[in-house]
């Protein structure tokens, strides 16, 4: 096994921060103009879109979100939402205690490393500027693609970036986006990271993977030693 890739949001990103999320879109709305729940209710409606680009990078689409719930924001609206839009994601987007520790370690036990992650235009945006960047090899964002897990174009993509056989790659996620079945289907071998220790956030987990993985782990502490660096 030569290749780890990893789902972004609960599998490296702190599973807590998913309870921030709506707190921030609340300040987003209020940028807008339009109400808080409103505007969180669209913007769910609109992921599967908004996280395939079909509407842009992020101030096209909180311009096509404000439209959505009836509102034509100004330009100034607009750019201090964008503002809020921007510092919220950042807040949402932050690494969970251990994931920058065992990134490196692995780089270091000869690995490399892929992300396959189902995300609005936010998280692509500011990749090159998040401490993520300089430890990935090969970043796959759903926004970019054009395509949602499990697509398994999306499997044969990260890895052919890595270039690395898909059956030389561990897959690690939190098991959104039915993305566990998909790895199996594209023969990478899949790791459930079951955050255990985040039962609050559970339920905001979408679509969730029917199939559970025989390799299981509460977070990624222990992923070094699963993959036989004890
Ligand atoms: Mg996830």
């Amino acid at each position: 096994m030569r290749a780890i890739i990893f789902d972004f949001f609960g599998t490296l990103s702190d599973p807590s921060a998913e309870a921030d999320r709506l707190g921030t879109f609340a300040v987003t709305a209020a940028a807008l103009g339009v109400p808080a729940d409103r505007f969180s209710a669209v913007m769910a409606e609109h992921f599967p879109r908004r996280a395939t680009g079909v509407y842009g990078g992020t101030r096209d689409t909180l311009l096509a979100m404000a439209r959505a719930c009836g509102v034509e924001p100004a330009p100034e609206r607009l750019a201090a939402a964008l503002r809020s839009h921007r510092a919220g994601a950042e807040i949402v987007r932050r690494p969970r205690p251990e994931a920058l520790g065992v990134l490196d370690r692995l780089r270091g036990h000869g690995y490399v490393l892929g992300l396959l992650s189902d995300c609005s235009s936010e998280l692509c945006e500011a990749w090159p500027e998040t401490p993520y960047a300089p430890r990935i090899d090969a970043p796959v964002f759903s926004w970019r693609e054009g395509r949602l897990k499990p697509d398994p174009r999306l499997y044969a993509t990260v890895a052919d970036r890595l270039g690395v056989p898909p059956g030389e790659c561990w897959f690690v996620g939190d098991g959104g986006g039915r993305e566990h079945d998909g790895a199996r289907r594209a023969g990478m071998r899949p790791v459930l990271i079951t955050n255990d220790a985040y039962p609050e956030v559970r339920h905001l987990r979408t679509n969730p993977d029917s199939y559970l993985p025989p390799d299981r782990l509460p977070d990624l502490t222990g992923l070094p030693a699963l993959l036989g660096h004890a």
